[in-house]
């Protein structure tokens, strides 16, 4: 949505509702008026699918109780009078501000959102951060807040420690403002004076043809200020590369290659403005037992012959938790995965997953007389059972 569409249209018209009209009002008159307009119902209607698209736009911004504030601070903002405003959107140029006095009224824009932007608390510096884009510059000498630049960072955890959830202690390295010169970009003992070009601004203004055209100011690249002696550790950028480390909280569960967000983890944020976030690349080592299948974990055991064929109550592992019994029935084949419920990982909801025990039946390398007397007849009187029983029959399936 950009500021010329803020200005431009009034939804509340569109949706035909008063500016104070309650949220459930709001619905019934959309749900109305895009029944009347649905472009299934009105077939090759190039008027009823402006319309239709309109009151969509308009229930999208009036339907959300953010939007709906940052919309009615806009309109009260620009609303009140003739505006000419530098840049908005494409095209420019003037602001079809309702009751204005289509005069050549001009602004300094500066003085109506520096304050907010610069000062960095009030919701309003947030809303025009948003509607303005970033970078923009306030009044001479403030320009407004930025956002903190997004961090990615790599982690390599335990099988254990991805299971379970661990904290872990990361050392980013990321733009902040640079600590020699205070983010100024000024040497120690100067300050970065208004940009006489742009006024402090950052912008310049072009007009043609009776639209206002702005654009970053040249001389000092938007910024609003001017270095005559640089800070000599970042070069007057005012920006400088800095080291901290936190304390990454990653949940329990994590898959290996999975990416995390950690909010406001990211880059400090300039004059004001928020925190990038940080997004944290997860590596997990391979465990030696357990195996993982999103949250269940997999686990291969070994049974003797006499058990898979007998039937047997194994102790099995558990990560990080007593041994649990498993009933294999007589007759498990090899390759046969046994479920136990909730031995697994923990997911987001807090609920676990299972561990999924398969079965491998272990044949000896070694076999005293005794054994191989007892195998060879049990050979012997088992004759009659051939698993390959078909497995040679010539005839075509
Ligand atoms: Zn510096
Ligand atoms: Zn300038």
């Amino acid at each position: 949505m950009s500021t010329k569409d803020y200005m431009e249209k009034d939804f509340y018209k569109i949706l035909g509702v008063s500016k104070d009209a309650p949220a459930d009002e709001i619905k019934k008159a959309y749900r109305k008026l895009a029944r009347k307009h649905h472009p299934d119902a009105n077939k090759g209607d190039a008027e009823s699918e402006e319309r239709f698209k309109a009151i969509s736009e308009a229930y999208d911004v009036l339907s959300d109780d953010t939007k709906r504030r940052e919309y009615d601070e806009a309109r009260t903002l620009f609303g009140s009078g003739g505006l000419r405003f530098p840049g908005g959107g494409a095209g420019g140029g003037r602001m079809g501000a309702p009751g204005g006095s289509g005069g050549a009224t001009s602004f300094d824009l500066g003085d109506l959102f520096g304050g907010g932007a610069a000062g960095g608390g009030a919701g309003l510096g947030d809303v025009l951060g948003g509607l303005f884009g970033r970078g923009r510059t306030g009044p001479a000498g403030a320009p407004a807040a930025r956002r903190g630049s997004d961090v990615e960072s790599e982690v390599t955890l335990a099988f254990t420690e991805a299971a379970d959830g661990v904290t872990v202690p990361l050392r980013l390295t990321s733009e902040a403002a640079c600590a020699t010169c205070r983010g100024t970009g000024a040497k120690a003992g100067t300050t970065p004076r208004v940009c006489p070009t742009c006024q402090g601004t950052g912008q310049t203004t072009r007009n043609a043809g009776g639209f206002a055209f702005a654009e970053p100011c040249r001389d000092c690249r938007g910024r609003g200020l001017v270095v005559d002696d640089p800070c000599s550790v970042c070069h007057g950028s005012g920006r400088a590369p800095s080291t901290r480390t936190i304390q990454a909280r990653i949940p329990a569960g994590v898959k290996d290659g999975q990416r995390i967000r950690l909010k406001g983890k990211g880059a400090p944020g300039e004059r004001g403005g928020v925190n990038g976030d940080l997004f944290i690349v997860v590596h997990v080592s391979a465990h030696q037992l357990f195996g993982r299948k999103d949250d269940n974990l997999t686990l291969a055991l070994p049974v003797t012959f006499p058990e898979a064929a007998l039937g047997a109550d194994l102790k099995v592992p558990t990560l990080g938790g007593q041994p649990v019994t498993l009933r294999i029935p007589p007759g498990t084949t090899a390759g046969r995965t046994f479920r136990v419920r909730g031995k697994g990982v923990t997911r987001r909801d807090g609920t676990m997953g299972d561990l999924l025990v398969t079965v491998d039946v272990a044949v000896p390398q070694k076999l005293d007389s005794k054994a191989r007397e007892a195998l060879e007849a049990f050979r012997d009187a088992t004759t009659g059972d051939d698993p390959r029983a078909g497995l040679l029959d010539p005839r075509p399936r």
